[in-house]
């Protein structure tokens, strides 16, 4: 009993808080899992989030749950912040996939990078902190460290598992105590804390609504909810790639395994249908990515073992706008 409550398992995003929680963590000798909860909004790459933890004696692990998590977007119980951010129920779910790692490897406890005052929603107070503990079946289980000297105590520093003075009294949105304890652990690289959540974003918010509406089909799906135009084609999602660099990521990652439409005789865009479209979309697609492909006048289609040639029409701007989503 007393050699599993020197495990824990640490909430980590790859920003400095996280990282900052697990080098704490370790500092105190406990036995550090590292647990990485994926959302199809939330989504970093898992080799950049490892290489933060490189050289420390920990493995990165994670969770994802697409289906229950789209079901928190679409209908969350504690409101939307700004966008379509549901960030109380979204830290629940965070905190649920915890408490299962926990349960699975025998940890006692979870631990997290969150700091009292930090965040308009899910972490503006104590009360919303408990909240969020309590649904997710973690009452006075969860440590946050770069606070905890400000918070009242959880179990494990009444049971003596803890030591509350070794651990932080760091409250609101400056960052300058954390940059100061980066610098004692020897921190020198780690993200922006604005990069990563796409649902804080206005336009891609107006994107996940829309999706959320007419559902999504696969998980490419939602992978391409981060790329290029979205236009809705005979209510099959078609997107066309922005740039050269966005070209060449969607080729790699969608090339192969949905609907294609590329130029034949010119480089230019590239459009990937999410579900398998019939003939008279192909061609309404085709028209839609010679706008963006100027000099494109043949298109080649392909999916499994068929390839088509296409020959675009034109198609104006109204009807253009009307397909976009
Ligand atoms: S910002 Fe995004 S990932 Fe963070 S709590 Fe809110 S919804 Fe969840």
């Amino acid at each position: 009993m007393e050699k599993l409550c020197r495990r824990c398992v640490v909430l980590y995003s790859g920003g400095l808080d996280s990282l900052l929680a697990v080098h704490i963590m370790l500092s105190l000798n406990f036995e550090v899992y590292p647990l990485f909860v994926k959302t199809p909004f939330y989504n970093k790459d898992e080799k950049q989030l490892e290489k933060g933890l490189f050289g420390l004696p920990v493995k990165l692990h994670t969770a994802k749950n697409d289906e229950e998590y789209l079901k928190i977007v679409k209908q969350p119980v504690f409101g939307y912040g700004k966008n379509l951010n549901p960030c109380v129920d979204c830290k629940i779910f965070f905190f649920k996939q915890a408490k299962r790692f926990m349960d699975e490897i025998g940890a006692c406890f979870v631990v997290t990078g969150e700091v009292l005052g930090q965040r308009p929603m899910s972490q503006r107070s104590y009360s919303v902190m408990r909240a969020v503990e309590k649904r997710a079946d973690l009452s006075n289980l969860v440590l946050r460290p770069l606070s905890a000297k400000c918070l009242p105590q959880t179990d494990m520093e009444k049971e003596g598992i803890v030591d509350k003075d070794k651990l932080f009294c760091i409250t609101g949105r400056s960052r300058s105590k954390q940059f100061e304890l980066a610098k004692r652990f020897g921190i020198e690289d780690f993200e922006s804390p604005a990069g990563g959540c796409l649902l804080t974003d206005a336009s891609m918010s107006r994107r996940v609504k829309e999706m959320l509406k007419y559902g999504y089909n696969n998980e490419f799906e939602l992978e391409l909810l981060t790329y290029g135009r979205h236009f809705r084609i005979n209510s099959k999602r078609f997107v066309v790639s922005r740039r050269k660099d966005e070209t060449y990521l969607m080729l790699k990652k969608f090339g192969s395994v949905l609907p294609l439409l590329k130029c034949r005789n010119a480089p230019g865009a590239i459009g990937v249908f999410a579900v398998e479209p019939d003939g008279k979309d192909i061609e309404t697609a085709a028209a839609v990515l010679k706008r963006y492909s100027k000099k494109a006048e043949l298109f080649e289609y392909g999916y499994k073992d068929e390839v088509k040639i296409v020959q675009p029409v034109d198609i104006n701007e109204n009807e253009l706008e009307l397909l976009k989503i």
